[in-house]
């Protein structure tokens, strides 16, 4: 499940990724912030706030990241086109947009003379950049796209 809340992040869409076994945090945080809860456990389509249609939970059938993003695109008609590569993969923090020289000192200095275009999350400071990681993730997305088109 962590590989598809880094998945939908890469589409653009807000993702929170819950580990352990206290679900109520979770379901409190859901109810109170609209989400759509993604779920491979049981236990919570049977809560009473998911059964009386108060919260919105989809039941993960596989364990195959790729099937889950298929089922996730499907159920929830998600678009490809969203808005790719606006939040940290890692933080789901909005990224903001940085100058060449603002990152002169922080990415290496073959991407630096490459790259006019920069990306940096304010919580993890990772910096984005169209590169070539850039292009290898919007081909990954395509391919779902047309698999689940098929
Ligand atoms: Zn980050």
């Amino acid at each position: 499940m962590g590989k598809l809340a880094k998945w939908l992040r890469k589409m653009g869409y807000d993702t929170l990724f819950f580990s352990g076994s206290d679900d109520s945090h979770m379901v409190a945080r859901a109810l109170a912030e609209g989400r759509v809860i993604l779920t491979r456990d049981t236990g919570i389509m049977k809560r009473r706030v998911v059964t009386g249609g108060q919260l919105r939970a989809i039941l993960i059938n596989s364990d195959a990241p790729e099937q889950q993003m298929r089922q996730v695109m499907d159920t929830l008609k998600l678009d490809l086109r969203f808005k790719p590569f606006t939040l940290c993969i890692e933080c789901n923090q909005p990224l903001t947009e940085r100058s060449k020289e603002q990152v002169k000192d922080l990415v290496p200095p073959y991407v630096f003379q490459m790259q006019s275009q920069y990306m940096e999350c304010p919580a993890c400071h990772r910096i984005y950049w169209r590169g070539t990681h850039w292009q290898a993730m919007s081909r990954r997305l395509e391919e779902f796209g047309n698999k689940s088109n098929n």
